[in-house]
């Protein structure tokens, strides 16, 4: 399903919701988000098992702190050039032999970053990129009062511009760091997949850039798919699994130290 279809089907949701708001307000109580969170219940009844099911994995042991796909990202999406702003980013982690933990990530990782050697005094370095982990119990989702943010049928976690009314609300609750307030567009932004990009058929930027396939994307629900090949020859873990988020996105070769 296109962007464009699904921008329609929300727009039909929330004329129909408006509809109603404007039907109940005479009769009873019941306020504008218990309309949207029935209207959404009703939405999510859909059958999308014939849909792909997106989601990501990421190889720490590949991963070479090269920055490429921070790059791309950010052209790709015209995520604001000031360095603060990332859709995606890598840290690069060093673990001290007295334990401390030093996490760093200057410009996003772009220009590439430094791998500390093991010495006398590093155990040991390595990179972690990151990026929206699509939760599919999503609490940006949850936190949204105008349901601006939602779920697409095939898995993706999007944001609606034309309803968001750039409250933040959204990115105090993800816990994630993955979204920012958009300083042009005034409306919150994250990592889409490269939505645009996946429904046509191609990989998300990132994926396409990494010299080292340590981005690996894919339908959940093809058991051909490169992603579901990574998932069954690798052990995978999510970030911050006790958060219950059953986020879409599968680190391999994550160590404890990473948060
Ligand atoms: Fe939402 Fe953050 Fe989860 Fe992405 S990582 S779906 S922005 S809560
Ligand atoms: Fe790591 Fe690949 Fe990104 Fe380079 S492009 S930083 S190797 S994930």
């Amino acid at each position: 399903m296109g962007t464009k279809r699904i921008r329609e089907n929300r727009r039909n949701f929330f004329k129909s919701t408006i509809a109603l708001i404007g039907g109940v307000i005479t009769y009873s109580l019941i306020k504008p988000i218990e309309v949207f969170a029935q209207a959404k219940e009703e939405e999510s009844k859909e059958d999308t098992s014939n849909l792909p099911l997106w989601g990501m994995g990421v190889d720490i042991e590949s991963c070479v702190g090269c920055g490429k796909c921070v790059e791309a990202c950010k052209i790709e999406n015209n995520v604001p050039k000031e360095p603060f702003y990332f859709r995606t980013w890598v840290e690069q982690y060093t673990v001290k032999n007295d334990g401390e933990v030093k996490i760093e990530s200057p410009n996003g990782g772009i220009g590439g970053l430094k791998q500390s050697v093991p010495s006398k005094d590093i155990f040991k370095s390595f990179m972690v990129p990151k990026l929206c982990n699509h939760c599919s119990e999503a609490p940006c989702v949850q936190a949204c009062p105008v349901g601006a943010t939602f779920i697409s049928p095939d898995g993706v976690v999007l944001v609606d511009e034309s309803y968001c009314i750039g409250c933040s609300y959204c990115i105090q609750a993800c816990p994630y760091g993955a979204r920012f307030m958009n300083p042009f567009t005034k409306v919150a932004d994250k990592c889409t997949f490269c939505y645009h990009r996946i429904t046509k058929g191609l990989d998300p930027a990132c994926v396409e850039v990494c010299p080292t396939d340590a981005r690996i994307f894919g339908d959940l629900r093809d058991k051909k798919s490169d992603l579901v090949k990574f998932l069954q020859k690798n052990q995978t873990q999510l970030l911050k699994p006790h958060l219950n988020t059953h986020s879409r996105v599968f680190y391999h070769g994550i160590s404890s130290e990473v948060k």
